[in-house]
Parts: structure tokens; sequence; C-alpha cells
């Protein structure tokens, strides 16, 4: 059905018109009442979005429909630049708006009102990062739990609670989904800050002497969500700030909770008062999904989109990413963009090609070295690196010296003579036999070797990243 004659504003209008049909009335107000179109070049539409949390969820959940409704309406392939503008939220003042920011007199006069907000916080929440669309496994029932008894009940249960563990695994999920269950179930005050945020406004109370107001910002708040405490390492005045902040919360009956990407006692450079703290409450960690769940993520995903994909596409992204959920997502993003844009069916093959880069950029093992795995390994066995490169023939050094030559072999490329040498100048035979060895346990399938490889083998890559 294309129409050339039409003008981008008016595709613009037909298309949110076209969109309003497919989803509900809450994700409409939701999402498309708080986007502002900006204008279009060479067939890419510029819409402003009010967060990046905004534009994150947006992009997932409906860019791809935006786009492919963009080029059935307009006849030419058209695309989607999403730019963030503080002040594009409109949703508490004015009417649902998807139409043209141009344009507003031109607003189609059926248009329903947006629904107003049971309260008002400080705070951008992501709409999508709900309990419901959160798929809970083995990894993360626990987090799960616990985050939903702490909105369903802010301040009585788990108070403090530190929710921790790797990258892309749902802790800002999670934490989220708290402050969007307690907006949407009571009055009761929230405040979502990224440990970023929470910094930046402190340091520019201080410039604007503004400090009094900054406290009393984060003080009246009856929950206090907060995402990312690692960012505090090193930051001496804020992490007294936080400290002074934990107290009048905690000594009020206040709920906080934190994430964090690893746990309390390997947060270096925190004060011990503010570590006690964190460590006063529940911690609880969530793992990477077993394969089971990262079906089940990926088919969520899908539903979400309305989109089918066939099983063994879905079986192969769950053999290629096992220890990042976001990565799980960007695939089924990819190829769902692929299929919709050029109208093409996915097949195995098309997938392989089509998610060629994120397997390989989240299985890059780049940038890992042998003195990196040695330490990583020596910390998960709390014994030390010393020990493993050493001498010693005990039990309890044996097991993490052959589980650290059997990762440097398979997460490296070195040699077995590089390998053996940065092992305390051992002979490379040695690191052949304990690989060998590693890798008949882990053919043999014994639980132990199998549980402690993959996770080291997660952990390293999760790290090296962030290094
Ligand atoms: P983290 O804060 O741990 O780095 P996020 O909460 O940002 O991770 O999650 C990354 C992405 O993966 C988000 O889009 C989130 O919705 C999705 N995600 C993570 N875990 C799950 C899960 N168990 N179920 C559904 N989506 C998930
Ligand atoms: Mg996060």
């Amino acid at each position: 059905m294309s129409e050339e004659s039409l003008n981008i504003t008016e595709i613009w209008t037909r298309t949110t018109a076209e969109i309003r049909g497919k989803v509900s009335d809450s994700d409409y107000s939701s999402w498309f009442s708080r986007l502002r179109f900006d204008g279009e070049k060479n067939g890419c539409v510029t819409l402003n979005v009010p967060s990046a949390f905004f534009r994150d969820g947006f992009e997932s959940k409906y860019r791809t429909l935006v786009e492919s409704t963009l080029t059935e309406i307009s006849g030419r392939p058209m695309t989607v630049k999403l730019v963030i503008k503080k002040d594009t939220d409109t949703s508490r003042t004015a009417p649902a708006a998807a139409a043209p920011a141009r344009d507003t007199a031109d607003r189609s006069k059926d248009q329903k009102p947006v629904r107003e907000k049971k309260n008002s916080s400080d705070c951008q929440l992501n709409p999508a990062y709900t309990f419901d669309s959160f798929v809970p496994g083995e990894n993360s029932n626990f987090a799960y739990s616990a985050a939903m008894a702490i909105a369903k009940n802010p301040g009585s249960v788990y108070n403090p609670c530190l929710l921790y563990g790797g990258v892309g695994l749902g802790k800002t999920h999670l934490l989220q989904s708290i402050g969007n269950y307690i907006q949407q179930n009571s009055n009761i005050k929230i405040m979502y800050v990224t440990t970023e945020n929470f910094t930046n406004d402190f340091i520019q109370s201080i410039n604007d002497k503004t400090q009094s107001q900054f406290q009393k910002k984060y003080r009246k708040v009856s929950v206090l969500l907060m995402d990312d405490i690692q960012f505090l390492q090193k930051k001496e005045g804020i992490q007294s700030e936080l400290f002074n902040t934990f107290n009048d919360l905690y000594d009020t009956g206040r709920q906080i909770v934190f994430t964090s990407d690893r746990p309390v006692e390997e947060l270096r450079d925190i004060s011990d008062r503010l570590r006690s703290r964190f460590e006063r409450g529940l911690c609880i960690d969530i793992q990477p999904p077993d394969y089971e769940t990262r079906i089940a993520i990926l088919k969520a995903k899908c539903a979400e989109k309305n989109f089918t994909i066939s099983s063994d596409v879905l079986e192969y992204i769950a053999k290629n990413i096992s220890s990042n959920v976001r990565a799980l997502e960007s695939c089924i993003t990819k190829l769902i963009a692929y299929s919709t844009l050029l109208n093409k069916d996915i097949s195995l093959e098309t997938a392989k090609e089509q998610l060629k880069q994120i397997i390989n950029s989240n299985n890059d093992t780049s940038g890992i070295t042998i003195d990196f795995i040695i330490r990583s390994t020596a910390a998960y066995f709390n014994v030390s690196p010393f020990d493993i490169k050493g001498k010693s023939r005990g039990q309890s050094i044996i097991i993490p010296r052959q589980i650290a030559m059997y990762l440097c072999r398979t997460l490296t490329d070195y040699s077995t003579n590089e390998i053996a040498s940065e092992f305390g100048g051992k002979n490379h035979t040695t690191v052949i036999y304990y690989v060998q060895k590693v890798s008949s346990l882990i053919q043999a399938e014994d639980p132990d070797t199998m549980n402690t490889v993959t996770k080291l083998t997660n952990l390293i890559k999760q790290e090296s990243k962030r290094n």
C-alpha cells in the first residue's frame, strides 16, 4: 500500500494510528504517548525519547514494528533513530500524543487521554521492566521471589537487600520491577537511581550549593532503589553521603534495595562502615541462566514481540550464548528486524549468518591473559596465585592448578610452552597432562568439574570485558 504522495508528517500520523490498533491501550500510552516525532532525513525518522531507559525499552519492544509500519505506509525502506531529549516526556501533562511534535494541531481528536500516574516519583522507570516480563529460572528464583516480596511489602522484609551478579543478567530489570509494581499498586514514594546519577546529582549540589535540597530529595522517599553500587568504589565523598542517606532511611524503616555486579566482599575501596551497611541485609546472587531457562527467555521475548522463531534457531542461540540475557535479546531483535524489513523467513542458515557478529563478540575471549586466569581461579578457590604457580602438590592446590591450566588452553591461544612458563616454569608436558585430565573429567560429565569450569569461564569472560 505504497502512497508516494504522502508527506512525512502524514506518514507518521498514519503509522501511529496503525500501531494504535495493534498494541494495548496501556502499552500505547506508556510508550507512544511519550515519543516525539522530530523529522526525517534520507529515510531515517528521528524520534525524541525522554530517557536512556525508555530508549532501550522502546528499541527492543517496538523499533521493528515502527520501522516495518513506516516502510509499509511510505512504500520505501525507512529506519528509526531514537534521540534522548529530556523534556520529551509529556505524559504527565499532555494528552496522548504520538502525533508529530511540529504538527500538534493535526492531532486526531479521538486519541484517548493518558491514564494519570498513580503517584509522582522523581524517577524514570522503564515500563517494560516488570515481574510479568521477567522469566525466572533456577539461576534467579531466589532474587525474583525476594524482589516480589519487597514490592508487596516494602520496608518490612529483607531490608536492605542487595542483588548482585554479572552483566546482562536482569539486575536492573528486577530492581525496576519493584519500582513499577509499587507505582502501580500504591502511592508510596519511590526513587530509582543509578549510582552514576546519584553521584552526578551530589556533585552538582555541591557546585550549586544546594546540598540540603539534594539530601531532602533522597531522604523523603519510602523506597530507594539504587543500581550498580560498584561505581561507588574509590569515591569517598559519595560513600559518606550514601552512608548518611542510608542511615536516615533505614532508621525510619524505609526500604533500600541495591544492585552490584559483584558480591560485597569483592567491592574494593569501600569504607568499612558502608560495607557493613550493605552486609546488614539480604544479599542474593543472580547466576547466568541454564539452557532450559535460556530457551524459556527466548520464547518469552518472541511472544512479547508477537513473532515466531523456529525451535532449531532458538536452540542454536541458546547453545551459543550462555552468560548474558541482553545478548539473547539482541539476537531476537536482529532476526525480527531482518525478517520484517526484508520479508524473509528465518532459517537456521540465515540465523547463523545474521547472528555471527553478536555470537562472536559474546564469546570474544581476546584480552584474557594467563595471569588473569590464574588470579581469577585462585580467588575462586580461595588460594593464592603464588601457590597455583608454585610446586606444592597438595590436593587443595592441584585441582585449582589443573583447572587454571585447562582454562588457559580453552580461553586463550597461548601454546602449552607459554602456559608452562607462566605457571612457574613447568614442563609443557605437565600442562598437556593436566589439561587432558580436566577434559576427560568433563567428558565423563563429572558434576564438580563441569560446574567449576562453567562458572569460572563465565566469570572470567565477564570480568575481562570490564577490565
Ligand atoms: P543487568 O542490570 O544485570 O546488567 P538488565 O536488567 O539490564 O541486566 O538485563 C539486560 C536485558 O535482559 C534487559 O533487557 C532485561 O529485560 C533482559 N533480561 C534479563 N534477565 C531476564 C529474564 N530473566 N527474563 C526476561 N528478560 C530478562
Ligand atoms: Mg544493570
